[in-house]
């Protein structure tokens, strides 16, 4: 028997599971099981990956201060306290790493994205799920968990997969309530779906203990690159940037990131499509009897019976050629969530639904 042994904690993570991208048998797939931007990047972001092929040979840079810069004139952050990432997960994991370990708590919500037990876990801290109000982020129950020994408090705002949100109000509340020795960490992955939405710069800028993390995975359509960034107060991003490795980004993410931020033409036209889509493909589930409550981000949590009926539909949708993602490991078994495709794409899905909950009747 070996002695080699992982740190407390580790062995306690159940593996992420991706969405899937294929069905057995079944050509003209359409993959909406991981909020991806059905329309791809802007191509100016394409046009920059592209030339850094010519560069590979070259490290990166280490301090990202152009993508900084982009960053802070499109979003008016200040650039010297935006840290990039590989991915809004690296950002995650440097939270946890940086600010919980063992014996402290890190707080979540009970369908809250599963990086955050993840992580928490990795760091050797301890999960700790709090309970939602019919799929909202509950701020009571936030208050009522945290201990002396919380550490960090995640909120996706919107939420992934519910899609719900809380507004600036009820973030403010909760951030003047936390314990002094409390990091809120507001996960704006799909805040640039949302109009208007600084995704939580407001409450930041007031306050020392919020952060907020973003992705060029979900609306810039970069997912495949890896590209993430964190804004919050100086004394955060100081920590942050001791425990990030100086080469995290490659350059031709650098590049390919720089200018998906800069289009701000695609990212509008991305913005507007999902908007109607989203509208139009949930009233089309409505109108087959699958409610779903108003979504804020690119996907649609579709509600059914139970989880037998959810399990069926998910069945039929991919006899159909149409992945979408069972989230019972976000304790939401009776649901399906269902990325916001190209207009073909939700007319594929509503129609498949729409077949499925007629047999079933
Ligand atoms: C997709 C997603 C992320 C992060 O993705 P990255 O690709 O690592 O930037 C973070 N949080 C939530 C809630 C997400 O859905």
């Amino acid at each position: 028997m070996t002695k080699i042994t992982p740190q407390p904690g580790i062995m306690d993570i159940a593996l992420y599971q991706s969405g899937a991208s294929h069905v057995e048998g079944v050509s003209n797939v359409v993959k909406l099981s991981s909020n991806e931007n059905p329309f791809g990047p802007s191509d100016a972001a394409k046009d920059a990956f592209t030339k850094a092929a010519f560069e590979l040979h070259r490290y990166p840079s280490s301090d990202h201060s152009s993508l900084r810069n982009a960053i802070g004139e499109i979003h008016a952050v200040d650039p010297a306290r935006v840290i990039c990432g590989a991915g809004s997960d690296e950002i995650i994991a440097f939270l946890c790493q940086a600010y919980a370990g063992s014996g402290d708590e890190v707080i979540y919500t009970e369908h809250g994205f599963a990086m955050y037990r993840i992580s928490a876990l990795a760091a050797g801290a301890k999960p700790v799920e709090v309970r939602e109000r019919d799929r909202v982020t509950d701020v009571d129950s936030i208050l009522a968990a945290c201990t002396e020994n919380t550490k960090l408090v995640f909120i996706a705002n919107p939420n992934n997969p519910t899609g719900t949100m809380i507004g600036d109000g009820e973030i403010t509340r909760l951030a003047d309530a936390l314990p002094p020795q409390v990091l809120l960490v507001l996960d704006g992955a799909y805040a640039e779906y949302v109009e208007g939405y600084d995704g939580g710069v407001r409450v930041i800028e007031q306050r020392q203990n919020v952060v907020m993390t973003r992705t060029f995975s979900k609306l810039y359509g970069l997912g495949g690159l890896r590209i993430g960034w964190g804004y919050g107060p100086q004394h955060v991003i100081d920590v942050l940037n001791r425990v990030r490795g100086p080469f995290n980004l490659s350059q031709a993410g650098i590049a390919a990131a720089e200018a998906a931020v800069r289009d701000t033409v695609w990212a509008e036209k991305c913005r507007t499509d999902n908007t109607r889509l989203r509208a139009w493909l949930a009233e089309a589930l409505a109108g087959h009897g699958v409610p779903s409550d108003t979504s804020c981000a690119n996907f649609i949590l579709a509600r059914f019976a139970d989880q037998a009926t959810a399990e069926a539909c998910n069945e039929h949708l991919k006899s159909e050629g149409l992945i979408v993602r069972c989230v019972g490991g976000y304790n939401l078994p009776n649901c399906l969530r269902i990325t916001i495709g190209d207009e073909p794409s939700c007319r594929r899905v509503a129609h498949a639904i729409g077949q499925f909950m007629g047999d079933s009747v």
